[in-house]
């Protein structure tokens, strides 16, 4: 059985007064929604105190990146352990604005996943294809290639260890969803890849999607049986939207392995 999860990526948005309040109008609706998990995703800054707000709380605190680096001269960078040391228990890894906009390759994703694992943070490894990729006919291919470099570099056992979200480039940020049978042919895609090196690994594996996720559609996409939940960005700003995607995912049936 797999436990659907909703993490919402709030990106570089909001203050510290928007975070608090936000989180504040997010947890009450969430705390007795139990079928599912639940993780918000704030700015670096904003962490510590959104940290403390949620406390105890069934909505766990992540973070956005991380340093693919242990600790030291790393300007600017923010280290697995600190995260571990404020209370995330989850971290986004090579999402696709890092991927794009920061020049981050497969190999930095993979050290960065590496990172993650070895202070005790759950990886949420993004992946996915540009519009100009998918037209090519070259989805499979890249996906394959961003996952290939982290079992490559940490084992197929690790990836059981993490969670993947696939989050077409084309769809973030832009309104247009992959339509649930666009996500559930990737999604069994992912399974089916990891399959190969590890079946048991792969049946069990969270696999999220990620791309204009909305209170209108999350139904429809967690209904697929390859899809175990969500990554909203936009969405996950509007404490309603986030709750009703959050219920969603409560209300879809559980997964049964395949
Ligand atoms: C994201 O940034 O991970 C994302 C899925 O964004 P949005 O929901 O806004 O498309």
């Amino acid at each position: 059985m797999r436990v659907k999860l909703v993490a919402g990526n709030w990106k570089m948005s909001g203050s510290l007064a928007s975070s608090q309040a936000l989180i504040k109008a997010i947890l009450p609706q969430v705390a007795a929604l139990n079928r599912a998990r639940y993780a918000v995703c704030p700015p670096f800054p904003y962490l510590g105190v959104v940290g403390q707000v949620s406390q105890g709380s069934n909505v766990a605190l992540g973070a956005q990146d991380l340093c693919q680096f242990d600790d030291g001269a790393y300007t600017g960078g923010v280290s697995g352990a600190m995260l571990a040391d404020c209370g995330c228990r989850y971290a986004l890894v090579g999402h696709s604005e890092r991927r794009g906009i920061f020049g981050e390759t497969d190999e930095a994703a993979a050290l960065k996943y590496g990172q993650a694992l070895k202070h005790g943070l759950t990886p949420i490894l993004c992946v996915g294809e540009t519009l100009a990729e998918r037209e090519a006919g070259a989805t499979e291919s890249v996906v394959a290639r961003q996952l290939d470099a982290v079992v490559k570099r940490c084992g197929a056992a690790a990836i059981g260890q993490g969670v993947i979200a696939y989050e077409p480039v084309w769809a973030i940020g832009t309104g247009k969803t992959a339509t649930p049978q666009q996500a559930q042919d990737v999604h069994a895609f992912i399974r089916g890849r990891i399959a190969a090196a590890d079946r048991r690994v792969a049946e069990a594996l969270t696999i999220l999607y990620g791309g204009s996720v909305k209170a209108g559609n999350a139904a429809q996409l967690f209904a697929m049986p390859d899809v175990d939940g969500g990554l909203i960005g936009g969405a996950s700003l509007v404490a309603d939207e986030f709750v009703a995607i959050c219920r969603a995912a409560q209300d879809a049936k559980e997964t049964v392995k395949a």
